[in-house]
């Protein structure tokens, strides 16, 4: 089989591009205000904090992604710096909520626009509050350094689990540009794990290793790991438009699979349409399974 073709999303950013930033920095004051509402006590507590955290920064970055996938943006480099720039917006605004939380509990109320716009009034804020020992964890007065490491750990909590989410929920997309629609990608189908030869040839995105399954009458439906999984997809609107990809997937003592990618996804073109289109049919194909099964009297 010629060599196959990675797949390339056509980097088009889609209707209302800069609605992607504009709606995740407003979702990401949002929910930095409610994270931080909801652990800014002086009773001090670093697992819900950082727990609330991540979780408010996952949301901020998938829905980032999310709206990036409703407006059609096939440019993944747009979607990752709109929920940076979102997520550094949402844990300014969550650090300066926090600051004047405290400073309310403390009996000094202090408008929340008051420091929000100031790029380090919240952060002398805490760390006036932390060195005036008002922070109370197991009834002893927490310490500067103590503090900072939770407030920063709980930071990086946000903005890590925030890029996971948005690059999780906008990787392997496949989008059909003459139909202008996101194709699905369909559950992957099982074959053997074929030999080092075998992995080296999928590695590269040549199918024949599953063809020969297929064609000896070989079925996939029940194996377990280790397997090979075909996950693609074909636009059902036009037919044209189609992927793959392979993965390797193994098991470990317990029985809990994980799945390795081989290689990158591949477009199905004229060269893989017909190994798909074996690999895709319930039955192996009828000719080469009556010759192996009835080789021709000699
Ligand atoms: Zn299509």
């Amino acid at each position: 089989m010629p060599s196959a073709t990675v797949y390339k999303p056509s980097q088009k950013v889609g209707r209302f591009p800069w609605a992607i930033p504009a709606i995740g920095v407003a979702a990401a004051v949002i929910l930095g205000i409610l994270a931080a509402a909801f652990t800014g006590n002086i009773t001090f507590s670093m697992k819900l904090q950082i727990l609330v955290w991540a979780g408010a920064g996952a949301g901020i970055g998938a829905i980032v992604a999310g709206i990036g996938t409703a407006l059609k943006c096939r440019n993944r480099a747009l979607i990752l710096i709109s929920a940076v720039a979102a997520l550094a917006v949402g844990l300014h605004t969550a650090y300066a909520y926090l600051a004047t939380s405290y400073l309310s509990q403390v009996g000094v109320p202090v408008p929340l626009t008051t420091i929000i716009f100031d790029p380090t009034a919240p952060y002398n804020v805490l760390e006036g509050l932390a060195q005036s020992g008002v922070f109370i964890k197991n009834n002893k007065p927490m310490g500067s350094g103590a503090l900072w490491f939770e407030w920063g750990f709980a930071g990086v909590m946000f903005a890590g689990c925030g890029i996971a989410a948005a690059w999780a929920v906008s990787a392997g997309r496949v989008f059909c540009e003459p139909c202008n629609v996101w194709v699905p990608v369909e559950p992957g189908m099982r074959f053997k794990t074929p030999d080092e030869a075998g992995l080296a040839l999928l590695k590269q995105g040549d199918l024949s290793p599953l063809v020969r399954q297929r064609e000896a009458g070989e079925t996939s439906a029940a194996i377990e790991a280790p397997y090979i999984r075909v996950d693609y997809s074909i636009c059902k609107a036009c037919g044209n438009t189609g992927v793959y990809k392979l993965f390797n997937v193994t098991a470990d003592k317990k029985g809990e699979e994980s799945a390795k990618a081989l290689g990158p996804m591949y477009v199905i073109d004229e060269n893989s349409i017909v190994h798909i289109g074996v690999l895709t049919s319930k039955e192996p194909a009828p000719a080469s399974a009556a010759a192996a099964e009835a080789p021709p009297a000699a």
